[in-house]
């Protein structure tokens, strides 16, 4: 089963990704857990080229995640789903759906086609959306010292993101569980678990 995390920043979707692997494994599965920009060493490779690099023109940007992601399928995800392991993965092809999209503007032909050269049909079988509003996380964000170009961006950039999530999560009810991540770490966690187990039955 191949579970993503998606959000803006300072979801807690890396805090949340761990506290899922933990569970899953003290259920008895095997879980592979990772995370995107990245999740293999070209992949990484790349995720220091996006960040430490840019402002990119976004069709360019898009390439760019979809080149790490399609190492990281081929070389992690698609093995490991294979080999019946659970797939943890924090972020995947909806957050260039939000950011570069719905934040930036790129086509959305752009990215379909993209994704279908990339992932071939690959699609998560559950994907949690956590939901915080843009102040309250990047707050979060800051307050950790993370400091990259988007936390640097206007707020109406990580306003189209957080809508971004939100409008596929509502485009795609079956796949996606919007998450309401305000809550201790703890009680997401919770309430995660309570909709891998509804949803997947695990
Ligand atoms: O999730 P994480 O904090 O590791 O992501 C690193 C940075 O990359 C974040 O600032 C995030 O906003 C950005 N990002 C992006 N577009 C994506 C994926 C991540 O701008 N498609």
């Amino acid at each position: 089963r191949f579970i993503t995390l998606e959000g803006g920043e300072g979801a807690g979707k890396s805090t949340q990704a761990r506290l899922l692997e933990e569970a899953l494994r003290a259920a008895g599965h095997r879980v592979l857990r990772t995370r995107e920009p990245g999740g293999t060493a070209g992949a990484e490779a790349i995720r220091g080229v996006l960040l430490g690099h840019g402002p990119w023109d976004g069709v360019a940007e898009c390439m760019l995640h979809f080149a790490a992601r399609r190492e990281h399928v081929m070389r992690a995800i698609r093995p490991a789903l294979e080999a019946g392991s659970w797939v943890v993965c924090d972020r995947f092809a909806d957050s260039t759906m939000a950011y570069q999209v719905f934040g930036q503007g790129v086509p959305r032909a752009a990215f379909d086609a993209l994704a279908a050269v990339a992932l071939e049909g690959l699609m998560p079988d559950l994907t949690l959306v956590l939901d915080i509003g843009p102040e309250e996380g990047l707050a979060r964000a800051a307050a950790r010292g993370e400091t990259n170009r988007y936390e640097s961006l206007d707020p109406d950039f990580h306003a189209r993101v957080r809508a971004g999530f939100r409008a596929i999560a509502a485009a795609e009810p079956g796949r996606c569980a919007v998450v309401d991540a305000t809550a201790a770490p703890e009680g997401v966690a919770a309430e995660i678990r309570r909709v891998v187990r509804a949803r997947l039955g695990a």
